[in-house]
Order: structure tokens, then sequence, then C-alpha cells
């Protein structure tokens, strides 16, 4: 997603920390990989942290599913805006949102760091963030790279899982006809951003909420459970980059065009204190959210509801899906009127 770090500067007071441990001694590379290296595993691995590289064998039959998402100081995130535990729980939760948009399990993860000085310094409690998320998922760290880097701190997670029975869930599997749905809430991880970077002001309680929602996201995993066991067709993505840029990833690859209905869209108690405009806009160009979104069967989606309701999860239907008539696009229908949106969703490279 795009963040506009221009009002933001750097605190001085954080810079010149070195990696000391209690004898004032500078921490290197080696110690600090013994010190990350788990005692156990929650997998049967025959070669964890320790050789050249870590060794395991997959579950015969079962397809692996294999992703990686980098995050760079400066482009992703700002020490003001997050503390060394939230981006190693980000940086891992942003990928283990990419397996739940597969339908998938995570197995095990490698993580390769590029630290600056000052964040060395803190490379433990980056590593507690990620452990905390991998714990609670069963996740095995088995390995990884250690760098230095002249400035920017930047964190590379790649996950390993699989898909337990033979079905995955592709971008391209939607359909006309089919009602498209999304789980949770959105906005709120946007809305948290501006409250950090003092754009915006909440009170207290709301505050607080919005702002876990951005540093401390929960990939849906629980989701992807759910849908895994209903036996229909899906499409699904996550929502990473906002929604009218998934909901296009989703448009573009099964070639159909998506109708949101912006009255349908479900939003956290925390953001309807703060204006519609803004939180249409956190909504549809914010991102961060990792929720899924997904296409189902019409017939289908009355069932998807009661199923996530009977264990207790919010899952809204937002729109359509319906002929791309030529080229495939996205549209928001708002009160009498339909208007085409654009992705606007980050783009690293767009000028
Ligand atoms: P090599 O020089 O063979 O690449 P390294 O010294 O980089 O070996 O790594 C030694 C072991 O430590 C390997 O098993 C590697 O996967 C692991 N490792 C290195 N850095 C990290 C890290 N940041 N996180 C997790 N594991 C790491
Ligand atoms: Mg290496």
């Amino acid at each position: 997603m795009l963040i506009n770090y221009d009002t933001l500067r750097c605190n001085q007071s954080c810079k010149g920390k070195r990696a000391r441990d209690a004898a004032g001694t500078m921490e290197d590379e080696f110690s600090f990989i013994r010190s990350i290296t788990p005692k156990k595993h929650n997998h049967q691995i025959t070669m964890g942290i320790g050789d050249d590289a870590a060794r395991y064998r997959p579950q015969s039959g079962k397809d692996q599913l294999i992703c990686t998402d980098t995050m760079v100081e400066g482009v992703h995130f700002l020490r003001e805006t997050m503390s060394p535990y939230a981006v190693g729980w980000k940086a891992l939760a942003s990928n283990l949102s990419d397996i739940a948009a597969m339908g998938g399990v995570p197995d095990f993860y490698l993580v390769s760091a590029a630290f600056s000085e000052e964040w060395f310094a803190d490379g433990k409690e980056v590593y507690r963030g990620m452990a905390d998320l991998a714990n609670h998922y069963h996740l095995d760290l088995i390995g990884g790279d250690t760098v230095s880097s002249p400035e920017a701190f930047v964190l590379s997670v790649t996950v390993i899982g699989h898909a337990p029975d033979k079905r995955t869930f592709l971008r391209r599997e939607a359909k006309p006809g089919d009602i498209l749905m999304v789980t949770g809430t959105l906005g709120d991880s946007a809305a948290g951003l501006s409250i950090l970077q003092k754009k915006l002001s909440v009170d207290k309680k709301n505050m607080d909420y919005l702002v876990r929602r951005h540093q401390l996201p929960k990939p849906r995993l629980d989701a992807a459970e759910l849908i895994r066991r209903l036996p229909c067709r899906a499409a699904l993505n996550d929502i990473s980059d906002g929604l009218a840029s998934e909901s296009s990833e989703i448009a573009e690859a099964s070639h159909v065009s998506l109708v949101i209905d912006r009255d349908q869209l479900p939003v956290s108690q925390a953001l309807l204190e703060i204006d519609q405009e803004q939180r249409l806009n956190f909504i549809l160009y914010g991102g961060e959210d990792y929720q899924l979104l997904m296409a189902v069967p019409r017939e289908a989606a009355e069932h998807y509801r009661d199923v996530f309701a009977e264990n207790h999860l919010l899952l809204s239907p937002i729109g359509e899906v319906v002929d791309a008539e030529g080229e495939p696009g996205v549209f928001l229908k708002e009160a009498d009127q339909i208007r085409r949106l654009t992705k606007s969703g980050y783009n690293h490279f767009r000028k």
C-alpha cells in the first residue's frame, strides 16, 4: 500500500545503538543466529538451521505452497509507526495471509534480514514478533540469511505450506453470477496508520483498536480452514493492497467484472467514528487489512455465511460478479449510481 512518509521524520534518538550484550561486547551475526535458532520443532525436519540448506520431507501427494514477502524500512514501515516486534509479526503475517488466500496451511518459514546497525540491536525483538505468530500456527523457522545494510532495514520472509486436500483457491475462478464476499471488516489498518501519522484522531478506545489492527494484523487462516471445508468453487484473494486493487486482480484473472455495493461494505464500530468519505477511501485504497475476498456461486453464498456464523466469524456479501463485456473492471454502486474504480493500490514502480 502507499504510505506517505513525507510528514514523518526519523527519530534521531534511535540512532547509534549497537547490539551489545550485558557484558558490553558487540554481538555478531553467528551468535545472533544461535540466539534465534528454535530449541524444538513442530514438524519433522531432518536438518533445520545450522547447515547450508534446510531439509524436510513433504507429505507425499500434497501440493506444496510457497510465497515470499519483503518489508523495507521507509517504504512499508518506519520506526515511529512500527516497533521491531510488530515489524517481525507483520512480515510473517502478510505471508501467512497469502497462504490463507490459497486455502492452504503454513508449515515452515525462512527469514532473510538485512539489518542496519540500529535494527540489529533489536533483531531479537523482530524475531520474537515472528515467533509469537509462528507458534500460534505451529510453524517452524528452518533457515534464512543475515546481512548488514548501510541504511534501511529490509526483512524478507518466505513461507512454505501445503494444500491439505488437493484443493487450492485461485483468483481466476470467479464466474458471472457469483456473489462477492469478504471476511471481517475493512479499512481498520489504514485508519490505524493515519492515527500513527497524526493525520487522524479518534477516541482512546478506538485508537488502540485501530493501531493494533495496523501493527499486529491477524492472517485469516481460520477463514481459510472454513472455506476448505465447503465443497464449492471459490475464487480467493487476500486484501493486502486495498479492496479496489485486490478486486481488480480477481476481475482480471477471471476475465469478469465486479460490482461492489457501497452500502454493504463491512466496517468496525471503531471506523464508524470517522467521516464517511475518508472511511471509503481507507477501505478501497488503504490496504493491509489482510482479510479474504472471495467470489462463490450464488446458490452457495448463504451456506458460506451460515458456516462462518456458526464459527463466530463475520462473512459479508459485498457485491456480485458480472460479465466483463470486453474489459474486466471493478465498479462501485452507491445510491443509484455506478462508477468504475481505478486500482490505485500501491504500485512500487508507477511514477
Ligand atoms: P551460509 O553461509 O551457508 O549461507 P549462513 O551462515 O548464512 O550459512 O547460515 C547458517 C545457518 O543459519 C543456515 O542454516 C541459515 O539458514 C541460518 N540462518 C542464517 N541467518 C538466518 C536468519 N536471519 N534467520 C534464520 N536462520 C538464519
Ligand atoms: Mg547465508
